[in-house]
C-alpha cells in the first residue's frame, strides 16, 4: 500500500535528505534532548573516548535518524546506518561490527525488529565491545572472542517498550523525542522554504505548521505540496489563505488530521458508540496493521486529547466527538 501523503511514515521517494539539519545548533526543538546530547558529546570528545550507546525513541518523522547523523558529525566520527529488519543473520551484524573504525557511530533504525538471534550478538558487542563467534559445528565447535574497536551504537525505535529488557538496559543514553509545538514547526517550515527557495510569508508558515501533525517530516512534505498549488496558481508567495486552500484540498483538516486519522475516529464513533473498543478490533475494521495504529495513528490523537487508551480499549473523548462534529450518545439513566 502506498503511504498516505500526510502520514509521518517514511516514503520510499521521500526527499527528506535535502532538509536534514546538519548540526545540533540547526536542529529545531527537542531542547532537553539537544542540551543533554551536547554534554555527552563534549564529554566523550574531551576524554577521547567513544560516546556511550544512545537510544532514540518516539513516533516516526520526529528526527531520530537526523539526530543520529548529527551525533556522528559532532563527534567527528564515521557514520554507518542499517535497520533491524535488514540484518537477517548474525554473520551480517558481525561483518558490520568488525568493519567499524574506532569511535564510529553505528545507527540501527527500527532496532526493535532485530531477529532475536542477531540481537544476542549485540549484547557482548555493546557491553564488552567484543564479538563471540562459534567456529565449527557439533562436538568440535568452539567459541572465539574477537575484540571490536570502541564504537557508539545509536538505536531508533517508535516505542521504548518494544525493546527487550536486556537490549534496553544496554543503552546508557535513552532519549525520548516528543511531538513539536506549532512554533517549532514554523521554524522548520521557514527553514525548509529558505533551503528550497520557496516564497512564504509568516502566516503561510504558521498554517502549514499548525497542520503538520506535530511532525517535521510532515511539515516538509506539506510545504512541497503547497508549493505545487502556489506554482500552478502563479502565486509567488505562500500565504495563510493559499496554504489553507491547498491543505483543505489535500484533505488535511484544521488539526492536521488526514483521512486515515478520521477513518479511525469515525470507526470508534459510528460503529462502537465511542468505545471502549480493542485495538485488534479496530485494526481488523480498518484493514490496517496493529503497529500502524499504535505507532503512527494513535500517538498524535492521544496528544491532542481526542482519544484515550484505557485498560478496556480505546475511547473517544469529548474533544474527539467535537472534532467530528458529533454529539456523544446519551448516557442511559440510572
Ligand atoms: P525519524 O528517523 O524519527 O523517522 P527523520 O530524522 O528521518 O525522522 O526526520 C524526518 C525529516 O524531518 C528529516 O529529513 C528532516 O528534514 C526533518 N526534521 C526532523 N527533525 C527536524 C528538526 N528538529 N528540525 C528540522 N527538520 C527536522
Amino acid at each position: 500500500d502506498p503511504v498516505p501523503l500526510h502520514s509521518p511514515e517514511r516514503q520510499p521517494d521521500d526527499p527528506d535528505a535535502a532538509l536534514r539539519p546538519k548540526t545540533l545548533e540547526e536542529f529545531v526543538g527537542q531542547q532537553a534532548a539537544r542540551e543533554n546530547l551536547r554534554v555527552f558529546i563534549e564529554a566523550a570528545k574531551s576524554r577521547g573516548e567513544a560516546m556511550d550507546h544512545v537510544l532514540f525513541f518516539g513516533p516516526p518523522g520526529l528526527g531520530k535518524t537526523t539526530l543520529a547523523q548529527i551525533v556522528a558529525r559532532e563527534l567527528g566520527v564515521g557514520f554507518r546506518a542499517t535497520s533491524g529488519p535488514v540484518i537477517a543473520k548474525s554473520g551480517d551484524l558481525a561483518a558490520l561490527l568488525t568493519n567499524l573504525e574506532e569511535g564510529d557511530v553505528l545507527f540501527i533504525d527500527e532496532i526493535h525488529r532485530l531477529n532475536p538471534v542477531v540481537e544476542e550478538v549485540l549484547y557482548p558487542a555493546m557491553e564488552d565491545r567484543a564479538l563471540d563467534l562459534i567456529i565449527g559445528e557439533g562436538p568440535s565447535a568452539r567459541s572465539v572472542r574477537i575484540d571490536l574497536p570502541p564504537f557508539t551504537l545509536v538505536g531508533a525505535t517508535t516505542r521504548q517498550g518494544l525493546l527487550t529488557t536486556p537490549l534496553r538496559d544496554r543503552f546508557g543514553i535513552p532519549v525520548r523525542l516528543n511531538f513539536y509545538t506549532v512554533e517549532e514547526l514554523e521554524s522548520v517550515v521557514s527553514r525548509g522554504a529558505r533551503l528550497l527557495n520557496i516564497g512564504i510569508d509568516p502566516g503561510g508558515a504558521r498554517e502549514i505548521a499548525r497542520r503538520s501533525r506535530g511532525t517535521p517530516r510532515v511539515s516538509g512534505r506539506l510545504l512541497r505540496r503547497v508549493r505545487d498549488f502556489a506554482d500552478v496558481a502563479g502565486a509567488p508567495t505562500i500565504t495563510d489563505r493559499l496554504a489553507d486552500d491547498a491543505l483543505t484540498r489535500l484533505e488535511v483538516d484544521s488539526l492536521g488530521l488526514d483521512a486515515q486519522d478520521r477513518r479511525y475516529l469515525h470507526m470508534i464513533a459510528d460503529i462502537y458508540k465511542g468505545g471502549p473498543v480493542g485495538v485488534e478490533t479496530l485494526a481488523a475494521g480498518l484493514s490496517e496493521p496493529r503497529d500502524t495504529i499504535e505507532e503512527v495513528i494513535e500517538p498524535f490523537l492521544i496528544q491532542l486529547g481526542l482519544i484515550a487508551r484505557t485498560a478496556r480499549g480505546r475511547c473517544l473523548n469529548d474533544r474527539g466527538w467535537q472534532h467530528l462534529g458529533l454529539a456523544p450518545p446519551q448516557q442511559g439513566l440510572p
